[in-house]
């Protein structure tokens, strides 16, 4: 099965490394994905998946909870100021925190829930003028800004230009999470985690090397 192939790949890209299996988080990217093959992989036992959109998120997941233990669920798309409060709510972990807007209602929103997701701050490390994500020479700064809020920010995720070796994408943000002191490290998709692995990735987002091809919706 694609899941266990892929636990296989993790363990060996660890191995190689010279890391501990278990400080890689594989995060089973499930959207646009049919409920079918989702539910499939959370009865082979696995609790740890990724959505970035909001809304489709909310359609699905609230379901599968009330049938499965244990979801730990990651929003790894683009968060508008508008669906903070449900994806506070929704979301174990957020991925996308990339302006100082959107951490302050962050912060504001954890304390009037009482709770806040563990945090990313996506790094537009190939500064594409279209990708969402601070950008490098502004990381310091917002990492800084964030702590001042008291948020709980874990690490640093980025999405590396399609075109370009994503590698030295992964090194950069390392470089940039070991300088300010973060040990999260959210980098590699279904074509290149095990590079990402071997420069220090934390969470992967695996996607379609689990499910299959996304279906469009
Ligand atoms: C869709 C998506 C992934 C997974 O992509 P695959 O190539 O299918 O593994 C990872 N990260 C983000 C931010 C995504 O939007």
């Amino acid at each position: 099965m694609a899941l266990q192939d892929i636990k296989d790949r993790i363990a060996k890209a660890c191995e190689e490394a010279g890391r501990a299996a278990e400080s890689v988080t594989l995060i089973a990217v499930s959207k646009v994905q049919p409920d079918a093959r989702v539910e499939a992989v959370l009865e082979e036992g696995h609790r740890c998946f990724g959505e970035n959109r909001v809304q489709e998120a909310q359609g699905k997941w609230p379901g599968f909870r009330e049938r499965f233990d244990g979801v730990d669920l990651h929003l790894i798309g683009p968060l508008q100021s508008n669906k903070t409060r449900v994806a506070m709510e929704l979301f174990d972990s957020i991925h996308t925190v990339d302006r100082p807007k959107i951490a302050a209602t962050i912060a504001r929103l954890s304390d009037e829930l009482g709770r806040c997701p563990e945090l990313f701050i996506q790094v537009n490390t190939g500064e594409e003028e279209q990708k969402a994500g601070c950008l490098p020479g502004e990381v310091d700064g917002f990492i800084a800004e964030c702590r001042m809020l008291s948020l709980p920010v874990k690490g640093l995720m980025c999405i590396p230009p399609v075109e370009e070796e994503p590698s030295l994408h992964f090194a950069l943000l390392a470089k940039m999470a070991e300088r300010n002191g973060l040990d999260g490290l959210s980098m590699g998709m279904s074509a290149d985690f095990e590079r990402a692995i071997a420069l220090g990735a934390t969470h992967i987002r695996v996607g379609s090397a689990i499910f299959g091809e996304r279906v469009p919706g």
